[in-house]
């Protein structure tokens, strides 16, 4: 009888067999966030600072043939999902190339990607020929004032326009937005942006702002929690819960009207780490295996010294056994990494 299992399965070519990538907890990593690049083309004041940036040396970032040999690798380890950020992504050169080539690898099953959507209206009809089929947009407001102040460029047009081009691209399956919550600027905006995604049928997805910025300056009472945004939004429009996915980031609402969904990723408040299932490769090549973590695993350096697939996967495999339970920013002596959300890839 034929052996249906897959080629790697079977031991072809080299031994890195599909042994699946389980952490000392029990949770299976499938899917992973790329950084394709540190740049970024706005300053969120929550991730970046305004000054003059010193972003990576050119040197020290992953080109495309070793993207796509980690990629291929942890694809062959059980990765199934990909989500193509940074930085921002659409300022990385021929990056609809980039995406046709992982959209090659075999066992790949889906490629999204997470812009500021400033560039998007130009690039996603060649990004989804490539592979590319759920967009998540950041903006978090639709006010150009407030948007100008909050990413210190005014560019909410730009945005607008990506927006729209994503829901009219064909292959485009998904388009959500994405708002960070925050106290003493989100109570202002949620409902402009909720009547804004239900008018254009978008799910909106709230994130808690997390200690990731440049400047190391967040402060608990900065978050604006899941739970007070659903009153603000609850009053306005009755919501109700749906069942959480396995392993999503958000719990999702639905509004009692049928006015679609709203999602809230409550990272800080309800935090959802016991069925995490992610991965991140930052643009210099360093796998991470939780955003808080402030170890990284130099795949970089151990391939460009040589190393086969087998000395490449036991990295892998090692890291992904000493994944951290959870992030500890509730635990007295919590210390955020060293890296912003900007530099890690979000
Ligand atoms: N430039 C792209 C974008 O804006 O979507 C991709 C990278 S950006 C770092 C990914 C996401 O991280 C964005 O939705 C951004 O708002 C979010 N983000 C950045 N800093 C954050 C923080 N301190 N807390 C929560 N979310 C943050």
């Amino acid at each position: 009888m034929a052996d249906a299992r897959t080629p790697a399965a079977r031991g072809t070519p080299s031994a890195v067999a599909a042994a699946p990538l389980v952490d000392g907890y029990g949770r299976v990593a499938r899917d992973l966030r790329v950084s394709v690049t540190d740049v970024c083309n706005l300053r969120c004041r929550y991730c970046l600072p305004d000054e003059a940036m010193a972003w990576l040396p050119r040197n020290v970032r992953l080109d495309d043939d070793e993207l796509v040999r980690i990629v291929s690798l942890l694809a062959r380890l059980g990765v199934r999902t990909v989500r193509i950020t940074g930085g921002e992504p659409l300022v990385r050169p021929k990056l609809a190339g980039l995406v046709e080539r992982i959209a090659a690898i075999a066992g790949i099953e889906e490629i999204s990607l997470t812009t500021n959507g400033v560039l998007l209206a130009r690039h996603v009809a060649a990004l989804a020929e490539a592979g590319v089929s759920r967009v998540n947009v950041s903006m978090d407001s639709v006010d150009p004032q407030r948007f100008a102040e909050l990413t210190r460029r005014d560019l909410l047009p730009k945005v607008l326009e990506g927006i729209a081009a994503a829901q009219a691209t064909p292959g485009i399956d998904q388009v959500k937005i994405n708002a960070v919550a925050m106290r003493g600027v989100t109570e202002h905006e949620a409902i402009d942006l909720v009547a804004f995604a239900r008018a254009q049928d978008l799910q909106l997805r709230f994130i808690e702002v997390m200690p990731l910025d440049a400047g190391h300056r967040w402060q608990p009472t900065d978050v604006l929690t899941a739970d007070e945004l659903r009153a603000i939004i609850g009053r306005r429009w009755p919501i109700a819960p749906l069942e959480r996915a396995p392993s999503s980031t958000a719990t999702v609402f639905r509004f009692a009207d049928g006015g679609g969904e709203v999602g809230f990723i409550a990272s800080v408040s309800e935090p959802f780490c016991a069925d995490c299932d992610r991965l991140r490769l930052t643009a210099d090549g360093q796998l991470r295996t939780c955003l808080f973590a402030h170890g990284e695993t130099d795949l970089r350096s151990a391939l460009r010294d040589g190393a086969d697939d087998e000395g490449l996967a036991a990295l892998i495999t090692g890291a992904v056994a000493d994944k951290q339970w959870g992030h500890e920013i509730h635990r007295p002596g919590f210390r955020p990494p060293a890296r912003s959300m900007s530099s890690i890839g979000g």
